[in-house]
């Protein structure tokens, strides 16, 4: 039998015995590898007290006592980090050397948490009025949650947990039910750093136990990043609850290559954007623009010749540039949109469909894809893939690229190829994206700045990580407090106090 995997609850592994589970596959071969329960309304109930419970306690936990146990667990990341990419592989699909640059960025994240002492501080004025001071201090907000994707099972919920606890809340993780092993894992090192029971909780599911979390009252704030449809799901449910929500949706980025672009340098960059991670990548370039069709011929042509020599096949022989796709689903909806985008004109210059990976026959490869002379009316051009699917859109001027970035309706990142600093300073300062790139195809911010879209990439006010991540997992409090020198008392005061 399949092993299950369960939740951590309380500092403990909780089965989800007799409840609901879901099958968890190895995507390179096609097979059930384990399944995980799916956690019933009472089973998030039990986290979410667990967690309230530990809230106190750990609220008064010295920041940086709670940075130490971020500090071991930094050391069992890497020490363990084989494990952990091996776990990510085993149940993503992807490379393991990409594995490895994910698990990078999730221990980058651990490395900002452990500043929590610094980036607490508060704010102090002296002598406001008369013997009065005032500061401002930041409080944690208390119970609070986080519902992650599939695409980064280790690195987007090392965005959240980290920073939420060193800020002095406690965590109810929901991962994704379909690759939730490597984050199960990071949670028991966490134990194992000494991170006190109900600190952190995992609970694994899928709608029922999102709704719970969504509707709970002791939850405070939800975090969230996953597709749009249920981005926009969970801020307007959670916000009408009262919460606090941010939550990060899906992307189409563009890149814009400009005639003057180093074009082996842009084909290069572009190759790994696309088609790096199957595609399967929020900040993954899906549609390149060119500008002049000599642009466009060109790039057809470097990017054909780098695709004949694309290397697909499992995710643990580290030679390969490129896994399988998730699950079934998301494999048949894909080439799907292939199929589509012969349907609506676009012309497939290379066609991936017919992969066979030896070895592999049940595995959910698919190989890279190429459509020339895509047009803003095909739902190819419109929809996000979440594929090895590239489209090259051709324009004739920079701003006619920059008008098709900002009328899309999503606005993660996007990135322009050009050795025109004139050129690039236009487009960093005008286009309606939030991450943008300057010659860098995914310019993913590091953990010391902070992660978001714009439009409707992401519903609500602060970025993930980073700086907003202070921001968002905590409270101002804005203190003032007189100590009358003694012997000096004032009268009542009906006017408003001011220093006039
Ligand atoms: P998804 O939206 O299907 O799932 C995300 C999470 O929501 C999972 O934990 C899932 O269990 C839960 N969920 C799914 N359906 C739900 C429902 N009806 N009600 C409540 N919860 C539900 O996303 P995915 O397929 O796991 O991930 C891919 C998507 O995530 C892509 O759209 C990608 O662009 C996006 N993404 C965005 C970012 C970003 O930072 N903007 C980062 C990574 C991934």
């Amino acid at each position: 039998m399949a092993k299950i995997i369960e939740h951590l609850i309380n500092g403990k592994m909780v089965s989800g015995a007799a409840g609901r589970v879901a099958d968890v596959y190895n995507p390179a071969t096609g097979e059930v590898t384990k399944q995980v329960a799916l956690a019933p309304k009472s089973t998030v109930e039990e986290a979410i007290a667990a967690a309230e419970a530990a809230y106190p306690a750990w609220r008064d936990t010295p920041p940086t006592k709670r940075a130490q146990v971020m500090f071991k667990l930094k050391g069992l990341m890497e020490q363990n980090a084989e494990k952990i990419c091996q776990l990510i592989t085993d149940e993503h699909g992807k490379v393991l050397n990409d594995a490895m640059g994910e698990l990078g960025r999730a221990i980058e994240n651990i490395d900002f948490a452990c500043g929590a002492p610094q980036l607490l501080k508060g704010e102090h004025s002296k002598n406001v009025g008369p013997a009065i001071d005032s500061w401002s201090e930041f409080q944690p907000l208390g119970v609070v949650a986080g519902i992650t994707p599939f695409n980064f099972p280790a690195m987007v919920p090392a965005w959240m947990w980290p920073l939420a606890v060193v800020c002095g809340n406690t965590f109810i993780l929901k991962p994704s039910e379909r690759d939730p092993s490597s984050v199960m894992y990071i949670a028991e090192l966490a134990q194992q750093a000494g991170l006190p029971a109900g600190v952190l909780n995992v609970v694994n599911g899928d709608k029922e136990a999102v709704d719970t979390l969504l509707n709970d009252p002791r939850v405070q704030a939800v975090s969230f990043v996953g597709s749009t449809p249920i981005a926009e799901y969970i801020y307007s449910t959670g916000t009408a609850n009262g919460k606090r929500v941010q939550a990060l949706g899906g992307a189409k980025n563009h890149a814009i290559v400009m005639p003057d672009a180093d074009l082996d340098n842009a084909v290069n960059a572009l190759m790994g954007a696309a088609y790096g991670s199957c595609g399967e990548r929020c900040m993954a370039i899906p549609v390149v623009v060119a500008v002049g069709e000599d642009t466009g011929d060109a790039l057809v042509a470097k990017l054909k010749a780098q695709l004949e020599v694309l290397k697909v096949g499992p995710g643990t022989d580290n030679s390969n540039d490129m896994g399988p796709l998730i699950n079934k689903p998301h494999f048949e909806k894909v080439k799907g949109y292939v199929d589509l985008g012969v349907e609506e004109g676009a012309l497939l210059v290379v066609d991936g469909r017919d992969l066979v990976v030896e070895g592999h026959e049940n595995g959910y490869f698919l190989g890279g894809c190429l459509f020339d002379k895509v047009t803003p009316n095909m739902k190819i051009y419109q929809d996000e893939i979440f594929g090895p699917v590239l489209s090259i859109v051709r324009v004739n001027t920079q701003q006619e690229a920059m008008d098709l970035i900002d009328a899309h309706e999503y606005g993660n990142g996007t990135c322009i190829f050009t050795r025109d600093g004139e050129a690039a300073r236009y487009f960093t300062d005008n286009i309606k994206v939030g991450m943008v790139g300057v010659n860098v195809p995914l310019p993913v911010p590091v953990a010391y700045q902070s992660f978001g879209g714009w439009k409707r990439s992401l519903f609500g006010d602060l970025f993930a990580y980073g700086p907003d991540g202070v921001r968002f997992y905590t409270r101002r409090k804005t203190i003032t407090q007189r100590w009358p020198s003694a012997g000096v008392r004032e009268g009542s005061q009906f006017s408003f106090p001011s220093n006039k």
